[in-house]
């Protein structure tokens, strides 16, 4: 799978040479304000299949996780594109909107949905965790 994207001006491109590891759409608070939406469609990659090219500026805060997140936009378009949270080391996550083709993405579940206002539509089919979804449990040997 090759999955491809840009910002709104341009500017900043990216190309991933790997299937989403996972997707969901996050409906915290932060992702609420940095939208503009209700959520914010993600995709998320490993770091060293994503290559970036142009200026990316990060803004960096705590998340409802009360860990830091650094959140990469365009300074020139101001499109929001990347998410680095510390909780997931080697891990990008991407705004969906952003893809060249946004039906290469398909969302398996719903986080942070305590915080979703009531004009949230959310597909009844997904699964829906009012904070972070639970950690993979480690695999057995
Ligand atoms: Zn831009
Ligand atoms: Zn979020």
């Amino acid at each position: 799978m090759n999955l491809s994207g840009s910002c709104c001006c341009g500017a900043v491109t990216y190309a991933c040479s790997s299937a989403p590891l996972f997707t969901g759409n996050c409906h915290c608070r932060d992702c609420q304000k940095t939208s503009g939406s209700a959520y914010a469609p993600t995709f998320f990659v490993p770091e060293e299949a994503i290559t970036i090219r142009g200026e990316v500026k990060w803004y960096e805060r705590l998340g409802d996780s009360g860990k830091p997140i650094s959140r990469g936009f365009c300074p020139h378009c101001g499109s929001q594109l990347f998410g680095k949270p510390s909780v997931m080391p080697g891990v990008l996550a991407v705004r969906a909107g952003t893809l060249d083709d946004p039906e290469q993405f398909k969302p398996q579940i719903n986080i942070y949905t305590r915080s979703a206002p009531s004009w949230d539509f959310m597909d009844p089919a997904l699964p829906k965790f009012p904070a972070a979804p639970p950690m993979k449990p480690a695999s057995k040997a």
